[in-house]
């Protein structure tokens, strides 16, 4: 219903106060959050696509909330970007992620990898090197098997700097990936440019295989151009035998997706990854 004696302005201005509102409470709870130890990771396999043996696994964050329970990070990494909170969530989940591989890796899941995001923020300061190196260091996770998921746009900046810190990154050990691929205004110079490991490609390219034929030859070029460069390919969201079929034939190296396991918990993983270990 319409408010009496209000105008329209007036109306849609309560309106972005709410919203703003409504942002700054997240924004406190999540500092809250992260003083709590409210978040925790959750680990989906990397299979590769040929043996169905996991080969890896990718951290995604996510907020127990007391009150309102898992919260996805759709809704709190935005909010953790604008207000400055990435840079210590991110520190969390380099030293989370690496503490948790080594212990896996001590349970006996040798060789397991494991892939982060980076939000471009967090590429953006030169923190990051040492961050990830103290880590390394302390944890005792060797190095090759850390992977950066960086995102097209982190990479499209700037591309002297960024050339600079990936070369960095390299001489550290780590596996560079890049996430979500084909989604972001990329050019395929910076490929050759990059010294990148894998490729993921995105999920919207997955979703209509293998019957959409459009999305099948990009697929297929995709896995083409990426051995051409000596990179790897992983296929995001695989949810049917038919999609991972097809990406097995074209020559596809892994993927992740419901059709092998959703986002589990590190003890749920645990029990899976021994039951599918190289
Ligand atoms: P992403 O990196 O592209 O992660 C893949 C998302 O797809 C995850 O959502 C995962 O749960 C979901 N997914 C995986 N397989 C399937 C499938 O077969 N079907 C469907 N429908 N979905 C699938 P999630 O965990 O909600 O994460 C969403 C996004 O949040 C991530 O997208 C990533 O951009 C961001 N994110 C997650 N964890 C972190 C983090 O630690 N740091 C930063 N900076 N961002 C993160
Ligand atoms: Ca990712
Ligand atoms: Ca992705
Ligand atoms: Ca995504």
């Amino acid at each position: 219903a319409k408010s009496e004696g209000r105008n329209g302005s007036a109306y849609y201005s309560d309106d972005l106060t709410q919203s703003a509102r409504e942002r700054l409470r997240l924004e406190s709870r999540l500092r809250t959050a992260i003083l709590e130890q409210q978040l925790v990771l959750y680990y989906q396999p990397q299979v590769d696509i040929a043996s169905g043996q996991i080969i890896g696994a990718e951290a995604l964050i996510r907020w127990l909330d007391p009150e309102d329970g898992l919260i996805s990070p759709e809704r709190f990494i935005p909010i953790a970007e604008s207000s400055g909170l990435i840079h210590e969530i991110g520190v969390w989940v380099i030293e989370q992620s690496c503490r948790q591989g080594e212990l896996w890796h001590q349970q006996g899941l040798h060789g397991l990898s494991i892939a982060i995001n980076v939000s471009p923020l967090q590429f953006q300061r030169c923190a990051l090197i040492q961050q990830i190196t103290d880590t390394l260091l302390s944890t005792g996770f060797p190095a090759d098997l850390l992977e950066l998921e960086l995102t097209e746009s982190a990479l499209m900046t700037q591309q002297a700097d960024v050339l600079t810190m990936l070369r960095q990154l390299k001489q550290l050990g780590v596996r560079l990936a890049i996430d979500d691929f084909g989604t972001g205004y990329s050019s395929l110079a910076y490929l050759k440019l990059f010294p990148l490991d894998v490729l993921k490609i995105d999920k919207s390219f997955i979703d209509q295989l293998p019957k959409h034929q459009q999305d099948a030859e990009i697929c297929r070029a995709i896995v083409s151009l990426a051995h051409t460069l000596g990179f790897k390919v992983l296929a995001e969201g695989v949810e049917y035998q038919g999609q991972r079929d097809f990406l097995t034939a074209i020559g596809c190296d892994c993927f992740q997706g419901y059709l092998f396991a959703q986002p589990l918990t590190a003890d749920d993983f645990f029990q899976l990854a021994l039951q599918h270990k190289a």
